[in-house]
């Protein structure tokens, strides 16, 4: 697959059917991937912090989730085609999960949100199974119990949603804890989205690549972490050059 190199993280350019046939056919190989879809803020944390970018370039998939992420890769002259969001991407894979024997544990969100998104899931997808289910919130000393809870469910697909960049820790801290999962997917606020406990941003926002902005009206305290979105711009522009297209 080939990648571009934004800011010294790997990112596939991929479309989201593309992931979803990629994620399918790791699905059929016996062994553990991750698959992580950063987003401009993810990037500029990876930017700052090295281990973090490595656990990032360890993935099996990373698609671009934000529209400031395809952006750059334009800039780099590498554009990837289509904003890949975890979101959309879990959507493709449930639909072929569902026709297959595979089985999916949902990790993640607040109490009860897991639950309801697995009665949504199986509601809107027949024939799916849903080995388990776990909130996101835990003391380290819940971490084995939690672990041991997954490998017996039986699951083989784990989809991780404890934001970032937690979930991309958690996985790759446990990766090889995790005895039966093909491909782990860490898909930050998707379970409460699935569970109708959040909304997405209305299609028109999404298209137009503007759901930061839908997403910051909704959610004002969120500017912090927004700051990040004109830093990366400036940074890709002025750094991105400097980093190897044929790192990856
Ligand atoms: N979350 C969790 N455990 C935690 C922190 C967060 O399960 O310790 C869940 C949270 O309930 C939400 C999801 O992670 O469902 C994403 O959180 P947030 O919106 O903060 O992250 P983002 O998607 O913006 O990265």
């Amino acid at each position: 697959m080939d990648k571009v190199n934004i800011l010294g993280v790997g990112v596939d350019m991929v479309t989201i059917d593309e992931a979803a046939r990629q994620i399918m056919e790791f699905m059929e190989e016996e062994r553990f991937h991750s698959v992580f879809t950063p987003n401009s803020e993810i990037i500029m944390r990876a930017y700052r912090d090295a281990a973090f970018a490595d656990i990032l370039n360890g993935a099996d998939l990373l698609t671009a989730d934000g529209i400031g992420v395809v952006y750059a890769s334009k800039i780099l002259k590498k554009p990837i085609k289509e904003r890949a969001a975890g979101f959309d991407i879990a959507k493709k894979v449930l639909a072929d999960v569902s026709a297959s024997e595979h089985k999916l544990f949902l990790f993640g969100g607040k109490p009860g949100v897991a639950e309801k998104a697995r009665e949504n899931l199986l509601n809107d997808y027949p024939g799916l199974k849903i080995a388990g289910t776990r909130n996101g919130y835990f003391g380290e000393d819940e971490e084995d119990a939690i672990i041991n809870e997954i490998n017996e469910s039986g699951a083989d697909m784990i989809f991780v949603c404890l934001g970032a960049p937690k979930q991309e820790q958690w996985i790759d801290k446990n990766k090889d804890k995790l005895k039966n999962i093909r491909v782990a997917m860490g898909i930050g606020g998707s379970l409460d989205v699935f569970a109708g406990t959040a909304e997405r941003a209305p299609e028109f926002f999404c298209k137009t690549g503007l759901e930061w902005f839908y997403r910051l009206c909704k959610e004002p305290w969120r500017i912090g972490r927004m700051m990040d979105l004109p830093k990366f711009a400036a940074t890709v522009i002025t750094k991105g050059g400097k980093f190897k297209q044929d790192q990856f």
